[in-house]
């Protein structure tokens, strides 16, 4: 039989998903990595297929609307973020919280739910972009991500940024350290309006007794910044512990921020 059916096929998916998740990279080698945005297999490096990539290409030209710049060459926090004296947010691409579409979108959802290491690499060389365009010397800086709650470690099993720090700190010769821990879990942001966020992740992280803060510059680093809140309550710990200088890289900025 040729065409098995569709239940099954669901099936297949999610194992494959599942397993995808648990082995990230050694899977990307057995099975060929897919394009993140409409599937077909890849030849060559990247995320996208060479149709794919143009769109993603065409949606990242974004302009910040507070310096002109393409996001990608920006450096602007969000207004909130901006608020509480926030200077340096370096991003790639617009977010668009509805549009399934988008090849941006896509790009995160592969990162997310899929864990997939040639979506992570990609993500992270266009991080490293960034921050070149902003004359960051990544080797001045360690690389941090926010650690994610118990109940997402539990539902996904992995940490989406850690992959993506391990890209980004082989491209720019940094360590990578995790010296933040929550101390509750909190209501999940996405829940809650702009107003709320920053409270409700007001001491939410703390640093670990076997971490070593003090006089180091931090580049914390998330997928998608939106009031940038949680960044915000991750500085202030390291801060507060004697960190010498914390600035912010994410991939994506919600576009409904005003920034
Ligand atoms: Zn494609
Ligand atoms: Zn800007």
């Amino acid at each position: 039989m040729m065409n098995l059916p569709c239940a099954k096929d669901m099936k297949m998916k999610d194992i494959k998903k599942n397993i995808r998740s648990l082995f990230g990279r050694f899977f990307d080698f057995l099975y060929p990595p897919a394009c993140v945005g409409c599937g077909v297999l890849l030849d060559d490096v990247g995320a996208f297929c060479p149709e794919c990539l143009s769109e993603y290409e065409q949606e990242k030209q974004r302009n910040c609307p507070h310096c002109f710049r393409v996001l990608q060459a920006c450096d602007c926090p969000t207004a909130e973020m901006r608020k509480r004296g926030a200077k340096h947010l370096y991003k790639v691409f617009p977010y668009h919280p509805t549009n399934r579409e988008k090849k941006t979108n896509q790009l995160i959802y592969a990162l997310k739910d899929m864990h997939l290491y040639h979506a992570s690499k990609f993500v992270a060389d266009e991080m490293y972009m960034s921050l070149l365009l902003g004359d960051v010397r990544l080797s001045d800086y360690v690389l941090t991500y926010i650690p994610a709650s118990k109940t997402r470690m539990v539902k996904r099993g992995y940490n989406q940024m850690k992959m993506v720090a391990k890209c980004l700190g082989e491209l720019g010769g940094c360590p990578i350290e995790v010296p933040l821990y929550r101390t509750r879990e909190g209501t999940p942001q996405k829940s809650l309006p702009t107003s709320k966020r920053f409270e409700n992740t007001k001491g939410i992280f703390s640093v670990k007794k076997s971490s070593s803060v003090a006089g180091k510059k931090y580049i914390i680093i998330d997928d998608i910044a939106t009031s940038g809140a949680t960044l915000m309550a991750a500085a202030a710990t390291l801060r507060e512990a004697g960190a010498d200088r914390v600035i912010f890289a994410t991939a994506a900025l919600t576009i409904r921020t005003h920034i």
